[in-house]
């Protein structure tokens, strides 16, 4: 992003712009750049982010490792929804800036030159799409935007990045248990997130259904808890075949199934409410989208996402 005739910040630099005085990390002998799209991270649509994953499987085919640099408004849902998608084993990182390279003390270079040392790097090989910020490697199924400033922007609640980058090198400190693909091109755009709060209506829930939205995720108090008052929507939901997705508003926390009370996190998952683990609603959003291009079924739903 540059604000080149007083408009405000605008995106209109290319990547050759990027990598202009960008030094070559030791062991990469040559870049190919590529300009897929030069628009706010906030433009995207799902249509798009199906290209580039197609276009990311065909260049790991000849590249070692990919880098995609994005705004960092809808970092965190594009690069998961890539990760769901991808399933190759050559690094694909992700990166952006919290400061617009002319900006004093941009972070801008420093993140793509990380980013393209991570993704020529041994270790990430096969880790799925990571994210690079802030001197940090983030797998893309956990990491968050914290903070609209700061370079310190990203984490990843609760355990923190699986790896850092040090003037020595990249270091991987832990691993994801399990990496998941789904081969489909089908993803469904009509998947709405309620964020759920005191002594909210289910007004908007109601809406949700009425406009024949296919998914809908909850964002819950706690380890899964909603006003009661939403339980009637719910129900109706599931009735009609739209699964509903139960994630926690609090970031990097799981859903935990112990209150049995009208609306509380067992009571939903009695009631048939799909747990979506410690993903966010976000993030449970985007993989909803994803597997709904696989099966309606809810029970192989709730098996995907457990
Ligand atoms: N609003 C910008 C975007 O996501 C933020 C950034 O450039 O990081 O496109």
């Amino acid at each position: 992003m540059e604000d080149t005739e007083g408009e405000g910040l605008m995106p209109v630099l290319r990547g050759s712009d990027l990598l202009a005085d960008l030094p070559l990390p030791a062991g990469v002998s040559e870049i190919e750049v590529k300009d897929w799209k030069t628009v706010p991270s906030s433009h995207l649509r799902v249509k798009d982010v199906i290209d580039l994953a197609k276009l990311i499987r065909e260049l790991s085919q000849s590249f070692d490792g990919i880098v995609v640099v994005q705004g960092t408004d809808t970092l965190e849902e594009i690069s998961y929804m890539i990760d769901l998608l991808y399933g190759g084993s050559a690094p694909v990182v992700f990166t952006g800036a919290m400061y617009p390279p002319r900006f004093i003390g941009s972070d801008a270079k420093r993140n793509l030159f990380n980013a393209i040392r991570v993704a020529s790097c041994f270790d990430a090989i096969g880790q799925g799409a990571l994210v690079v910020m802030n001197d940090e490697v983030h797998s893309a199924v956990e990491v968050i935007k914290l903070k609209s400033f700061g370079v310190d922007a990203f984490s990843s609640l609760p355990f923190g990045p699986i790896g850092v980058i040090t003037p020595k090198g990249v270091e991987f400190r832990r691993k994801l248990l399990k990496r998941e693909f789904y081969e489909t091109e089908d993803l469904e755009e009509k998947v709405a997130l309620v964020k759920t709060c005191f002594s909210m209506n289910p007004d908007t829930l109601d809406l949700f259904i009425s406009s024949g939205y296919k998914g809908i995720v909850l964002e819950a108090m706690g380890c899964g808890n909603v006003p009661p008052v939403l339980v009637p929507s719910i129900r109706e939901a599931i009735r009609n075949g739209i699964p509903v997705v139960l994630s926690s508003r609090c970031s990097g926390s799981d859903i935990v199934p112990i209150y049995g009370y009208e609306g509380g996190s067992l009571y939903l998952v009695r009631e048939g409410v799909i747990s979506a683990g410690r993903l966010n609603g976000l993030k449970a959003r985007i993989k909803l989208m994803v597997l709904l291009g696989i099966t309606r079924d809810l029970e192989e739903l709730k098996e995907r996402f457990s």
